[in-house]
């Protein structure tokens, strides 16, 4: 039985924090100045508070700085947005991160609408929407952009193939469809409402799965040779497509973990370093 050839985002994420911690320092040696990201927690949501601060330790490593504004959960909408205005104003701070999802009170939309595109690392501004979906200068949603590098860096061309996204969520589904039509990928959208999911992924080149229910994707149902990028991370280190059996017919297949995972802080970072360059006028590449 044949054995697809695995996707080593671990690896890719590592190569991609050692280039932008080089950049980090070279832009510190050039203009005094580190890149800053802002990092904005509402409350206290424990799997919140393990994700920003894991970001902030990524961020330490790769020499840019952090600032946390930890603010209480029954803070307003307008308080929120008042202080991401702030940190919007303040050139000291190149990227901001508002961590997500927050408690129902606060008019979600509203507060990511208060970060400025420029410093929109996270790519969840409306502006960052539009521009990644018409293919314009924009920072993208970190998960969809990290899952492009993946297929980048295993050549694998989306122009003309069959791809369908399980998933249309704001955050991943949407965006890697919008990132992979821009790739002239012939796109379709598959969800909770889709009849017949197992017959629209059997026609897939790309399958990405985005839905959060383990082993919803059936190895049965993979087209052989085709490439699976399985987003889904569910409790037990299990993703949404069934491993075991997807990789004896996909050609390239990304595990979980070590797959999609380590991708999103690694585009986050990246980006982050791409606007301080921006901001202090330097250019990325010497
Ligand atoms: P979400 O907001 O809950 O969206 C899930 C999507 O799956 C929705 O569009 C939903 O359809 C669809 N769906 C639900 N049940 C389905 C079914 N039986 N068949 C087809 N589609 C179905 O989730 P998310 O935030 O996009 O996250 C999805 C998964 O990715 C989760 O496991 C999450 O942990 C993981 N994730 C990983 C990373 C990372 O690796 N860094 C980042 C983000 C998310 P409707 O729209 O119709 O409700």
């Amino acid at each position: 039985m044949s054995q697809a050839q695995l996707m080593d985002g671990a690896g890719l994420a590592r190569r991609i924090l050692d280039d932008t911690a080089r950049r980090a320092a070279r832009l510190k040696v050039r203009t005094g100045v580190a890149p800053c990201l802002a990092t904005v927690l509402v409350g206290e949501d424990p799997a919140s508070v393990t994700y920003v601060r894991m970001k902030r330790n990524r961020s330490g490593k790769a020499g840019i700085e952090s600032r946390h504004l930890a603010l209480p959960a029954g803070i307003t909408t307008a308080e929120l947005v008042a202080e991401l205005t702030t940190l919007s104003d303040d050139p000291a701070v190149h990227g901001i991160l508002l961590q997500h999802p927050m408690a129902p009170h606060i008019d979600e939309r509203a507060a990511f609408e208060a970060i400025a595109p420029a410093k929109d690392v996270d790519g969840v501004t409306l502006s960052s929407y539009a521009a990644m979906s018409f293919g314009l200068p924009g920072f993208v949603s970190c998960t969809p952009g990290g899952i492009m590098r993946l297929l980048d860096a295993y050549d694998v061309d989306p122009a003309g193939k069959r791809a369908v996204v399980v998933g249309r969520s704001a955050i991943l589904g949407r965006p890697v469809g919008m990132l992979l039509l821009g790739r002239d990928a012939t796109v379709t959208y598959c969800h909770s409402r889709t009849t017949a999911l197992p017959s629209v992924v059997r026609e897939a080149d790309i399958v990405v799965a985005a839905v959060g229910r383990p082993r919803l994707i059936r190895g049965e149902d993979i087209k052989p040779g085709a490439v699976v990028i399985d987003a889904g991370y569910n409790a037990g280190n299990v993703g949404d497509v069934d491993f075991d059996t997807a990789v004896t017919r996909a050609g390239l297949i990304t595990p979980v973990p070590g797959g999609v995972g380590p991708m999103t802080i690694a585009v986050l970072l990246e980006q982050t370093v791409t606007s301080a360059e921006r901001a202090l006028g330097v250019r990325a590449r010497p």
